[in-house]
């Protein structure tokens, strides 16, 4: 009798156990499938992305999919741009050879505006909960065209509940401007004042790039385009503009007082130029992004560089964010590397300076673009 007792007891043990171990698998299948059909904005992530490209300088790149994969729950939201330069593939230039970066070939690059329909049509392709993930830029403009604007406008009727903000576009930029073709583009040139005039209209975030000096600048004298930047971003005090990089380039380094200078010297006189700008109430629409590995290079150079850096975002909190400027990730390693580059900064800055940076001012320039572009499209009979 108890034999029997315990072997049906047994059974049913079994049974049950068996049950469990179904439903626990169904459970997490279950799971994993919602994750995937929808995303959800991880409330503990590190980081928002404020600089990324999805796609090279010919028009390649990574699937979204795949990237919110390498986004998993690291990252809350990014922004969402290719970029609006192709390099042309000269076969008289470089033969058989397919340049896929602006230094692999002579040959000249050109304005490639369907970038901005492709951008669109990737973001349109995600579920309701993924899109809130995603802030879509417009980049595919000639910044020289005074018809530039128009093509904003053109875009952002065409396609309607996707666009935060216009960039990364670039004026100056070592190595590129010189190889675009047509006219160059200017700091000085009105059609770039009615770009920046309508997004402040629409209530687009503008991400500019701008070498903030030349290439191997003198030391001592001040930078060349710092006064036309200035000028130029004072014009538009309506206008959200983030001055990508801070205005440094890979070989546009922090400005030297003197040729003698130790690198740290060097960043101290650099931030003196940024902390300006910062204390300008003229100024107070313009923020700065620390994106590019580059730049994470030159802010913690050495241990004073560093400190420096530490200083003047504790001092601004509000007015810098974080951005990788990674272009078409194909892997998580070469995503985070600029995000990992920074640990230092991340440990030295104050807790509430770290958060602003990382997230908190992305959060808010970008909510506030999204509500004031969605409120002008209804404008339009959207
Ligand atoms: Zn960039």
């Amino acid at each position: 009798m108890n034999k029997q007792l315990s072997q049906t007891n047994s059974k049913f043990y079994a049974r049950a156990l068996t049950c469990t171990l179904l439903l626990c698998f169904l459970a997490s299948v279950l799971l994993a499938q919602t994750r995937k059909s929808s995303s959800i904005p991880p409330l503990d992530s590190s980081f928002d992305d404020s600089h990324f490209h999805l796609t090279n300088y010919i028009q390649e790149g990574v699937d979204i999919h795949k990237y919110l994969d390498i986004m998993g729950s690291r990252v809350g939201r990014s922004t969402l741009f290719g970029i609006p330069l192709q390099q042309m593939w000269s076969f008289q230039n470089s033969g058989t050879y397919a340049p896929t970066y602006y230094l692999q070939s002579d040959a000249p690059l050109y304005y490639y505006s369907f970038t901005d329909a492709y951008i669109a049509a990737t973001y349109n392709s995600l579920s309701a909960t993924d899109k809130q993930r995603f802030d879509p830029m417009i980049t595919g403009f000639n910044p020289a065209d005074m018809y530039a604007k128009a093509h904003i406008k053109r875009v952002l009727l065409t396609f309607p509940g996707v666009f935060s903000g216009i960039g990364e576009f670039s004026i100056h930029k070592e190595f590129v401007s010189a190889k675009v073709a047509g006219e160059v583009a200017s700091l000085t040139n009105p059609a770039l004042d009615s770009i920046m005039d309508f997004a402040g209209e629409v209530g687009l975030v503008v991400l500019i790039h701008n070498d903030m000096d030349m290439p191997f600048a003198k030391a001592g004298t001040e930078p060349v385009y710092l006064s036309q930047m200035k000028a130029l971003l004072k014009r538009h005090p309506n206008t959200t503009i983030i001055w990508a990089h801070i205005g440094l380039g890979r070989i546009v380094h922090p400005v030297q007082q003197s040729a003698s200078e130790a690198p740290s010297e060097r960043n101290q006189s650099y931030m003196q130029i940024v902390e300006g700008m910062l204390t300008d109430p003229a100024l107070k629409h313009v923020y700065f992004d620390i994106s590019w590995d580059e730049v994470a290079k030159y802010l913690t150079y050495t241990p004073q560089s560093l400190q420096n850096s530490i200083t003047i975002l504790n001092r601004y909190p509000d007015r810098f964010l974080f951005g990788t400027d990674v272009v078409a990730p194909t892997s998580p390693q070469m995503y985070y590397a600029v995000y990992n580059k920074y640990d230092a900064l991340w440990k030295g800055l104050k807790p509430e300076t770290s958060e602003m940076v990382r997230k908190g001012n992305y959060e808010r320039i970008f909510n506030a673009a999204r509500q004031k572009v969605r409120a002008w499209e209804k404008q339009q009979g959207l």
